[in-house]
């Protein structure tokens, strides 16, 4: 489904009308993939104000991506945060997603661009539940995908690099042409890795494992998930799993920017547990929608108001 498009896009430091964002047919990015890009959110608290979860650290790892993959985003990092909050203001998006996309323009072809620009973009929209909000309650259907995940010394696991999601993209598409909403990635070593854009989580007896970041990125709402876990005093370990433990689990779950937290209902049409959103899954699930929508005061510091 296409994207509602807002009003204005941020482009190399000015605000420009959406339908003049356009790049020529020579950008480098577009032909080899070697571009940066992250995905936030923004959401409308209860008090009426609207805030951005975790703006910090989603720029960090934006300049981060650029760092492994040797791209100099040209504006420091304070200007892509203002600019994303004048972004979302502009375009009156009380809550939604907002996409900063740093990409190689015109210039050398081939595999040197040395001299190409580093452009910057911040475009933003308004996003529903990415899994559908039936997904959030009911869970969802997941399928093992063929593709194997990235290997850390083919492509680099800590970067969100725009070439590295055609990975994503066949996983993706492989999975839900076969009726499922989406895939689960194992490692070159046969290891759960995580979604096509998700971090992954079983529950076994109230405990949360999740796989170690050696070979998946390092998501930020996994992150905050953990952290939420353990002041409830649930038990998380880091740790390899495989996907027959994955089928024998008490509860799953994904996290991600898009698809928040959304329980897993089965896998490869094994049932997880009995079917449906676990205990533990709720309660993560009900305190992460608190925080991002301003309910909880312990989680404030993660919210920037615009
Ligand atoms: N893994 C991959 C491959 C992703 O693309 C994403 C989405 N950014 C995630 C995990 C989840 O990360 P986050 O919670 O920071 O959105």
């Amino acid at each position: 489904m296409a994207i509602e498009r807002t009003e204005q896009v941020w482009l190399d430091g000015k605000l420009i009308p959406f339908d003049q964002a356009t790049v020529p047919i020579l950008t480098h990015t577009l032909h080899y993939g070697l571009g940066v890009f992250e995905g936030i959110r923004a959401y409308e608290c209860d008090d009426g104000r609207s805030a951005v979860f975790q703006l910090r650290e989603h720029t960090e790892r934006l300049y981060q991506s650029a760092l492994i993959v040797d791209i100099e985003i040209p504006f420091p990092l304070d200007e892509t945060e203002r600019a994303i909050l004048q972004t979302l203001r502009v375009n009156r998006l009380s809550e939604g997603y907002i996409r900063p996309l740093a990409f190689l323009g015109e210039g050398a072809m081939g595999l040197l661009p040395a001299d190409n620009p580093v452009h910057l973009a911040i475009i933003t929209w308004p996003w529903g539940a990415y899994l559908g909000e039936e997904g959030l309650e009911q869970g969802i259907r997941a399928k093992v995908s063929s593709y194997t995940r990235h290997h850390p010394n083919v492509s680099m696991t800590k970067s969100k690099t725009c070439g590295e999601y055609v990975n994503s993209i066949l996983a993706k598409r492989e999975v839900t042409r076969l009726g499922y909403d989406e895939a689960v990635m194992l490692d070159t070593q046969g290891f759960v890795a995580e979604g096509s854009g998700e971090n992954i989580f079983i529950v076994r007896r109230g405990v949360l494992k999740t796989p170690p970041l050696s070979s998946v990125l390092a998501g930020i709402t996994r992150a905050s998930v953990i952290a939420i876990a353990r002041d409830k005093g649930i038990e998380v370990v880091e740790q390899t799993f495989t996907r027959d433990e994955f089928y024998t689990a008490d509860e799953a779950f994904m996290t991600g920017t898009a698809a928040e937290l959304t329980p897993i209902r089965e896998l490869d049409d094994r049932k997880i547990g009995d079917g449906t959103r676990g205990p533990v899954t709720k309660t993560l699930q009900t305190t992460f929608f608190d925080a991002v929508h301003g309910r909880e005061r312990k989680y404030e510091g993660w919210l920037t108001y615009y």
